[in-house]
């Protein structure tokens, strides 16, 4: 038999749910198997692919999910042919940060002179931004803020085969449905004839081209900016500054406001509001909030709703942000993420980096950020999933712990915070359920001093 008569007899019978082994197992018992007889060949045998068990069984039963969800054959054949998995995507997939980068780091390493420099130089050479700024409404400095985090202006899209990545996450299983999803996208992207060539590449999780964007979004928000018929996000910096655009017109960008301002607050301030209340910039002035600089509302930015950040605590700068910078979240949901676009464009637009006096942050070990997610945890306090990531949950549950024990409610994960919070943890744990009970836990610390 061909291999393409194979893959098409093989399609026949995966539709017919010849793969359910089981199911037809159950219905009539099975024939003996005679000497010499031959073995159907599975997909992956004919597909040519290879890789430990967990990976080929995932294939075969995902190829036969392709084929139910109307992916032609041809094309599977085409993408996934000779199909092994990239073990560098697993060590991405199973890999923790061992320190957190604070904050500060990031930013300040993110935002540099030579790098202002260079966005300015790369805006300025690309003539479609006033076409795709009155059809989207986001300014041209925010993208390229988003061009250089995700690709450093195209130079560093990722080279991976998108196929074999998502396949590799598929099988790997923490994220299959995802990672299917994905790769159903993908086969519709080869499909449309939108994207140039016959091959995908990316990043180890997926992501594609100038702008790193899935293949999901490249079918949904995918945009041909320089008119040749394609949308060319790996080749086309207009293709893909355009498409990034319409990502994120379409999670709500405001035309005509800004995304954040630095702001002074008085002393006494009551940082338990960090992260809490939207409201316009004016109702924020009753409290002492104005910006740093001076300068006065923008009539729409004075419209707006906005939320304070304190992306170092209480002892670093302070921010004004309003809707726009949650929509930044949206392509990458951090807080540093949105914050260093937000100012990348500020330091394109004004030609020169923002100056911001970072305080000098410790960096966090995932054992640290592990125990102080699980302390928050056992003294009652919901910090969402224990990985060592800390997001809004985390801080949420911080800020509500803070409060209930009349510290300054700034939701900031020092090293000092987090001992205080593994003592109490392990102090609540071995709490006394009777008298006999309470030999074995430590010395509740003494009083604390916030830093
Ligand atoms: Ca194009």
């Amino acid at each position: 038999m061909r291999r393409r008569d194979a893959l098409f007899w093989l399609s026949r019978a995966a539709l017919a749910g010849a793969f359910a082994g089981e199911t037809a197992l159950a219905q009539d018992a099975p024939a003996p198997i005679a000497p010499g007889a031959p073995v159907a060949p599975t997909p992956s045998d004919l597909l040519g692919a290879s890789g430990e068990p967990y990976f080929t069984d995932w294939l075969n039963a995902f190829y036969a999910r392709a084929l139910a969800a109307g992916v032609p054959q041809g094309l599977i054949e085409q993408a996934l042919s000779g199909l092994s998995p990239d073990p560098r995507v697993a060590a991405h997939d199973t890999a923790q940060p061992e320190f957190a980068r604070p904050v500060s780091a990031y930013v300040e390493a993110q935002i540099t002179p030579a790098r202002i420099a260079q966005g300015v130089t790369r805006r300025d050479a690309i003539s479609q931004f006033p076409a795709i700024e009155d059809r989207f409404g986001v300014p041209r400095d925010i993208l390229v803020g988003v061009w250089a985090l995700e690709s450093e202006f195209g130079r560093l899209q990722g080279d991976l085969d998108i196929f074999r990545s998502l396949s590799t996450l598929a099988a790997l299983g923490r994220r299959r449905p995802w990672a299917e999803s994905e790769l159903l996208a993908s086969f519709q992207v080869l499909q449309s004839g939108k994207a140039p060539g016959t091959h995908l590449v990316g990043s180890w999780a997926g992501a594609m081209g100038q702008t790193q964007l899935l293949p999901s979004v490249y079918l949904a928000d995918g945009v041909d900016a320089d008119g040749d018929g394609k949308c060319d996000i790996w080749g086309s910096a207009p293709d893909a500054l355009a498409s990034a655009a319409n990502l994120l017109a379409k999670a709500g960008w405001r035309r005509g406001e800004g995304w954040a301002r630095q702001v002074t607050l008085p002393a006494g301030f009551d940082y338990g509001l960090a992260e809490g209340p939207a409201e316009a910039p004016y109702a924020w002035a009753e409290r002492g909030v104005t910006p740093i600089d001076g300068r006065p509302w923008t009539g729409a930015d004075g419209a707006a709703e906005a939320v304070l950040l304190l992306p170092c605590g209480a002892q670093g700068p302070a921010f004004l942000a309003f809707p726009n910078h949650f929509v930044i979240r949206r392509y990458n949901n951090s807080l540093a993420y949105a914050l260093t676009v937000g100012l990348l464009a500020d330091g394109f637009f004004a030609g020169a980096p923002p100056q911001i006096p970072w305080p000098h942050e410790t960096p966090l070990s995932l054992d640290d950020r592990l125990a102080a997610q699980s302390s928050l945890k056992t003294l009652g306090y919901d910090p969402g999933n224990i990985d060592g990531i800390i997001g809004t949950r985390a801080r949420g549950a911080l800020r509500a712990w803070q409060k209930a024990n009349h510290l300054p409610a700034d939701a900031y994960f020092s090293p000092q915070i987090i001992a205080r919070l593994k003592a109490e943890a392990a102090a609540s744990a071995c709490a006394p359920a009777g008298p006999s009970e309470s030999g074995n836990c430590p010395a509740t610390p003494g009083a604390f001093t916030h830093p």
